[in-house]
């Protein structure tokens, strides 16, 4: 690890036959597009490179494998979930009774539900989420989330593992060994995932929309899976509109099409809708019913976008649950890659245990997209305030899970100056795509569909990549033995 260290630092702003690592890292990243949106000093809409380590992180290569292949099982898992009505209603109802966003989708899909499903196939393109952990010389996975709705960072996990394959090109092998970092298909499983879609709907003419939010910032990461579709099959036409545009230019017709400026719509891609901010008033409640009720396929349909609800994942982690949907040896092997999962209704000894030593706990709302956990001291005082009131149905608790941490530096902005290039020891989060297609009577497509690595500093709590905490990485694959040596500080 030292050593790995030393030659990272040696090459990082110094110049030598080619330009210094920083430099090299920054112009790659520039000429393969890894960019996000930000706003410039007044206010308005601009574009700066994401955030990306300078080198890839070394990764043990049975996690993941394992990742990997559990992913067609979680999609299995998720796919039928959320054809349970009877299961989706009783986990979901203490969060419903305590959230009031929760209680808004679950209303909508009630509404959809007693009516009949407008289409019966959705499409999904799930990203699971991991860390994993080393103990007693044992290397294991533990899933922090599944994220069913506006899975992101396809794009930019593509991008980043071609500027860390060119760093391989001019890096010594023991800082990057190109031959070691997996590919990652991600952008086409998901662009043909979309594409097949289109093909059920069975109508040549109907579009693909993908809805976003006003003033997005991965704007790039979603328009990178536009032009794939577009590129892979050009008789898919696809248009994008902002949730605001979709309160005027959206309707359903009498044969439940939906229509989309005179345009019937094949398939709705949400890359918005996910959070309570993302949806200003009424009218968009409005309008996401009328997508519900078209027979437009969508992606996530609301059943799906429930299903990704932590306190499912929380329900999951109970006995025989995962085995009412799985069988004995898929469920065995999903358990392998579960940390413990707390509701606070039921276990006031755990309560306990996470006021006495909150380090080891981290406290989930049921939000999406970011910054709404609590972690260490901060847990204490949210405890003690939701504790014997509703809102506290809909919290759970996890076991804080502990990565080995490694050395990598990020770089961030548009230029190399030690402001934008920080060093120092970091932890990363695996994310696996997968793609499925189906209705309550099957599955038609269920496809593993690449990675994301994620890394920050070991001592960030959150993960966000677009609100700075994270940088965009790729694993350089190791096997365990040369693993351990490494993260025991021998030359690996
Ligand atoms: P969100 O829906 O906001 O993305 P997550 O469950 O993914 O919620 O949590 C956000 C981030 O917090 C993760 O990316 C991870 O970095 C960190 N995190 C979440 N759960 C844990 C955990 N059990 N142990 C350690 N870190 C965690
Ligand atoms: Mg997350």
């Amino acid at each position: 690890m030292e050593e790995r260290k030393a030659i990272i630092e040696k090459h990082l702003n110094q110049p030598s036959e080619w330009n210094c690592l920083a430099c090299e890292c920054l112009h790659c990243a520039a000429s393969v597009g890894f960019v996000v949106g930000a706003k410039n000093d007044k206010g308005e809409d601009g574009i700066r490179l994401g955030s990306i380590t300078c080198v890839p992180s070394l990764y043990p290569k049975s996690i993941y494998e394992e990742a990997l292949a559990l992913q067609p099982l979680y999609n299995e898992l998720y796919h039928k979930i959320s054809h349970d009505h009877q299961y989706m209603k009783q986990a979901l109802s203490s969060a419903v009774a305590g959230d009031e966003f929760t209680a808004r989708l679950w209303k909508t899909y009630e509404t959809v539900y007693h009516e009949g499903f407008g289409n019966p196939l959705s499409l999904g393109i799930f990203r699971s989420d991991y860390m994993y952990q080393l103990m007693d010389g044992k290397f294991s996975l533990a899933q922090i989330e599944l994220n069913t709705i506006a899975s992101s960072m396809a794009m930019l996990s593509t991008q980043a593992q071609q500027v860390h394959r060119y760093l391989g090109d001019i890096l010594p092998k023991e800082i990057v060994d190109a031959s070691k970092i997996p590919e990652n298909n991600s952008i086409i499983t998901i662009a043909n995932g979309i594409i097949r879609a289109w093909e059920l709907y069975g109508q040549k003419q109907a579009v693909v929309l993908i809805v976003m939010s006003e003033g997005e910032n991965n704007f790039a990461d979603i328009r990178r899976i536009q032009y794939e579709i577009v590129k892979l099959n050009r008789e898919v036409k696809v248009v994008a509109r902002t949730a605001e545009a979709m309160r005027t230019c959206a309707s359903k017709d009498d044969d439940k099409r939906l229509i989309v400026d005179g345009k019937e719509v094949a398939l709705v891609y949400f890359r918005t809708y996910y959070s309570p901010d993302q949806y200003s008033d009424e009218s968009d409640w409005g309008v996401r019913l009328i997508i519900e009720q078209s027979k437009a396929m969508k992606c996530p349909s609301i059943q799906y976008q429930l299903a990704g609800s932590k306190k499912i994942q929380q329900d999951l982690a109970r006995p025989g649950v995962v085995e009412r949907f799985l069988d004995t040896e898929k469920s065995r092997r999903i358990r392998t890659s579960f940390v413990g999962l707390y509701s606070l209704e039921e276990n006031p000894d755990i309560i306990e245990k996470a006021l006495q030593s909150p380090e080891n706990f981290v406290l989930k709302p049921q939000r999406e997209g970011g910054g709404n956990n609590f972690y260490g001291e901060d847990i204490v005082p949210k405890l003690k305030e939701i504790c014997g009131t509703s809102e506290m149905d809909a919290y759970i608790l996890m076991d804080r899970v502990r990565p080995p941490a490694q050395y990598n530096c990020k770089l961030t902005g548009s230029d190399t100056s030690n402001s934008n290039c920080t060093c120092t020891s970091t932890v990363s989060e695996l994310g696996i795509y997968g793609t499925v297609i189906g209705s309550s009577d099957e599955i038609i497509e269920n496809n593993t569909a690449g990675y994301l690595l994620r890394t920050k500093a070991e001592k960030t709590n959150e993960g966000g990549f677009y609100v700075g905490h994270s940088s965009i990485d790729t694993p350089q694959l190791l096997t365990d033995r040369d693993m351990i040596s490494f993260l025991s500080n021998k030359s690996a």
